[in-house]
């Protein structure tokens, strides 16, 4: 590990300073970042701490929503009454990432900001473009088990790894921050990762210095929440492919469907093609293998991730099948 400064944060203003300081970097649990600082992956010349600022409540909106602190741990959120009641979804994907200890450690704001699993981004010896842009891809042509399926470049094919961030997307969550000149602007969560393009080493639409202080979480939308994890291991392992569903059926028919996947790209995927294409329709298999093949029709496999369209197929196929009969319930 390199040499590093360390500074801790005692309120948003300190913090807007220090990340003003070239090369340096915020750390709340330090769950992925130490990590990547014990691999020398990055090497900030200062950590800004931001873990004790006051961003740990999760209060109601004025329009009967949610805003939840960029510091709530991830363990918190997941037990928090409202998430469990409202937004069970969320409570769902919290539930199937990490395990309890990392959960405790984690942060809502870190967790958006984790960075991919891609073997090859960890192995400094190997040709990352993210990691060291233009030095090429590794996983191209190498082990790509887990890469990704839709939104890739011919510059990198990693995938998000974050399960919160998949059931945020479905529930139309907005991200709030803190520039650093101390101004402040709200971000779509659909905005704010980014595909890969020509530059893999930007993955999200944060400026440099920029906090996250909030996710607010629009009204509870009504209807079936489920999160489904496909992974290599019952617990302690990233998606290969994740499902948040939110479904609603009135009179026989889908009133509303909201479907965000996990493990198949850059982001957190959705599409509004293939949830247009449920709304107004009888539930039936034909029309969720449909929907499927309106997803994937521009999946493409690298090789040992092919198995991942199928998957994708199958996973979105049952996931809607269970929602929309608990839905009619
Ligand atoms: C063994 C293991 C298994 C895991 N399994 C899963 C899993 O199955 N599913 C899953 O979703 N996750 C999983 N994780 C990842 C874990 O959820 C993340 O490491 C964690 O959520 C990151 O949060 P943190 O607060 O520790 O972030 P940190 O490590 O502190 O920071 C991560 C990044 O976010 C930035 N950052 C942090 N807070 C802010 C902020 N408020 N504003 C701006 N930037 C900020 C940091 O600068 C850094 O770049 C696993 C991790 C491990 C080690
Ligand atoms: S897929 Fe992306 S992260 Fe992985 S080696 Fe290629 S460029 Fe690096």
């Amino acid at each position: 590990m390199r040499e590093f400064a360390y500074s801790r944060a005692g309120d948003l203003e300190e913090a807007g300073r220090l990340a003003e300081e070239q090369g340096s970097r915020f750390i709340a649990g330090g769950t992925n970042l130490l990590d990547l600082m014990k691999l020398e992956v990055e090497a900030p010349k200062t950590l800004v701490d931001v873990s004790r600022l006051p961003l740990t409540e999760i209060s109601p909106t004025e329009d009967g929503g949610l805003r939840i602190g960029a510091m709530v741990t991830n363990a918190d959120l997941a037990a928090d009454a409202t998430v469990r009641r409202d937004y069970p979804v969320l409570s769902r994907a919290l539930l199937a990432g990490a395990s309890a200890q990392l959960r405790n450690k984690a942060t809502t704001g870190g967790n958006l900001l984790q960075r991919t699993r891609c073997y090859y981004f960890y192995e400094t010896s190997a040709p990352c473009n993210k990691r060291n842009p233009g030095s090429g891809c590794a996983a191209l042509d190498g082990f790509n088990r887990i890469h990704a399926i839709l939104g890739a470049s011919d510059q990198c094919i990693a995938t998000h790894p974050s399960d919160m961030a998949v059931a945020m997307l479905a529930l139309d969550a907005t991200v709030e921050t803190r520039l650093p000149d101390g101004g402040s602007r709200t971000i779509a969560l659909k905005n704010f990762h980014r595909l890969p393009g020509q530059t893999p080493e930007v993955e999200s639409n944060l400026q440099p210095g920029e906090l996250i202080t909030n996710v607010v979480l629009p009204p509870p939308p009504k209807g079936s929440h489920i999160y489904r994890k496909v992974r290599d291991r019952a617990s302690y392992a990233f998606a290969l492919v994740s499902v948040a569903a939110i479904v609603a059926v009135e009179n026989g028919r889908i009133a509303s469907a909201r479907l965000a996947f996990g493990g198949l790209a850059h982001k957190p995927w959705r599409d509004r093609a293939v949830e247009d294409a449920l709304i107004g329709q009888e539930p039936s298999q034909a029309l969720f293998e449909e929907a499927a093949d309106l997803l994937l029709k521009g999946a493409t496999g690298h090789g040992h991730n092919d198995f991942k369209i199928p998957l994708a197929r199958r996973t979105m196929i049952a996931v809607l099948t269970e929602a929309t009969q608990e839905a009619a319930q």
